[in-house]
């Protein structure tokens, strides 16, 4: 398939604490596509913030059947400094929100995190999906399945687990995602 073809073109983002996963996640999903990889520094056409910031891309048909091309943006270390721009939400139609499983800080972050995309983002609504990351490591978990669920589902979104670790979820939460887009676009 190739990422021309493809009728739509949806950019995300993931957002969350530094050390959740993010770049992890990312990595594991579009190397994950054989034939399909294609890493970006992608030149943009307007002014975006060079610094901190990477671009990755991926093809995935949704279950409605036509291709989208996913531009996938990530934080790369700004998120440590809270200092990212509104250039950075521009055009995000969908927002994977990030926390750690072991991480009980990173979870309640996140309606921060929320908050931040709501005050900066533009006239269109944007998808989020909540992501509770590192499923692999249940021994030492302190944020319940049940109070992420409770969590998502007051913020109006849905809920998912993955472990880029164990390949868990992975391809589903960006499909999920990608699919919840299409549908309310
Ligand atoms: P980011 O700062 O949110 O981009 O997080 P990174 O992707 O850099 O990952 C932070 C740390 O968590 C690294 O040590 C990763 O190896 C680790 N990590 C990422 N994903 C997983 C996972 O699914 N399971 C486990 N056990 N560790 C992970
Ligand atoms: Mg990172």
């Amino acid at each position: 398939m190739e990422a021309g073809g493809c009728r739509y073109q949806f950019r995300v983002a993931l957002l969350g604490d530094s050390a959740v996963g993010k770049t992890s996640l990312l990595r594991r999903y579009v190397e994950s596509a054989p034939g399909t990889l294609e890493r970006e520094p992608e030149p943009e056409p307007e002014p975006a913030p060079t610094v901190g910031v990477e671009f990755y891309s991926r093809a995935l048909q949704l279950r409605a059947g036509p291709w989208v091309k996913l531009q996938l943006w990530d934080t790369a270390g700004l998120e440590r400094f809270r200092c990212i721009t509104r250039s950075f939400y521009r055009n995000v139609v969908g927002v994977l929100l990030v926390f750690d499983v072991t991480n009980r800080k990173s979870f309640e972050h996140i309606p921060d995190w929320h908050q931040e995309v709501m005050a900066t983002q533009g006239p269109n609504k944007t998808i989020f999906l909540l992501v509770g990351h590192k499923s692999d490591l249940q021994s030492t978990r302190c944020v319940s399945a049940q109070e992420a669920e409770e969590l998502a589902s007051s913020l109006g979104m849905a809920f998912m687990e993955t472990s880029a670790k164990n390949n868990c979820n992975v391809d589903l939460a960006f499909n999920t995602l990608a699919d919840t887009i299409q549908q309310a676009l």
